[in-house]
């Protein structure tokens, strides 16, 4: 299972399903990709390959230069189209690639649904993407990043995790706990990975985000790094690759 994200002027969808491919060896049941375009979101994803996934969304190259891709080893639901990630919120807003499990997702989707959202997958993950949503919809002082931060203080579990919201274009969100997560940095663009792989060829300078941790990722701000827990700033140790 994996992820790959990326942000800066080269063609997402190549960058992604090339990360996707280097991450092939750590096995997985489906894969998906979510690019933001000009307007929305655009999506597509399966059960199968990356080659699957590249035979229903090869439309996609060179519409965007900003997205994230996931392959998906089954925890929480059957390997299906369905269950597959990117994740959408209800109101179509956010997208969620996540590794890992979220051991009390039955608990939120309870609380969740009796909030009016509904489900479209029976994944521990997509408890997380509306949770994000809930947070910004009860509270317009929340923001994009500062949902996430409060969702996954809801969790308990294990989570690499990597966000975008429609209408913060141009920002990643990605927070770790138990699962890995690299951030490559480029010259005017971005890498995330769940390991240095797929980004060694563009960048040797590295980020391994640590346990407990999130990063706010834009062209604009560059790498923001906080505590999840306390919201607290990191100072990141930039590590070269030798590769
Ligand atoms: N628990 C999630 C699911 O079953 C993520 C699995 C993974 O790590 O790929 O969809």
């Amino acid at each position: 299972c994996g992820i790959v994200g990326y942000t800066g002027f080269q063609d997402a969808y190549s960058v992604v399903i090339n990360g996707l491919r280097r991450l092939e060896y750590r096995g997985y049941d489906s894969a998906g990709i979510v690019l933001d375009g000009d307007s929305s979101f655009k999506l597509a994803k399966t059960k199968g390959k990356v080659d699957d996934l590249v035979a229903v969304s090869e439309n996609l190259k060179g519409t965007a230069t900003i997205g994230m891709g996931h392959t998906r080893w089954a925890t929480h639901g059957v390997p299906s189209d369905r269950n597959s990630h990117p994740h959408l919120s209800n109101n179509g807003k956010i997208a969620l690639v996540h590794n890992g499990i979220i051991e009390n997702y039955d608990t939120i989707k309870t609380m969740l649904t009796e909030k009016g959202f509904v489900f479209h997958s029976e994944t521990d993950t997509e408890v997380l993407v509306n949770l994000i949503q809930y947070f910004m919809d009860v509270d317009a002082a929340i923001d994009f990043p500062t949902a996430v931060r409060y969702a996954l203080n809801e969790v308990y579990g294990a989570y690499a995790i990597t966000v975008m919201h429609d209408d913060f274009p141009g920002v990643l969100v990605v927070g770790r706990l138990g699962s890995p997560l690299a951030i490559g940095l480029g010259d005017k663009e971005y890498f995330i990975a769940s390991d240095a792989s797929p980004f060694v060829e563009f960048t040797k300078d590295a980020i391994y985000l640590e346990e407990g941790h999130m990063a706010i990722i834009s062209l604009e701000n560059g790498v923001d790094i906080r505590s999840i827990t306390d919201n607290v700033k990191v100072v990141p140790a930039i590590q070269e690759l030798k590769l």
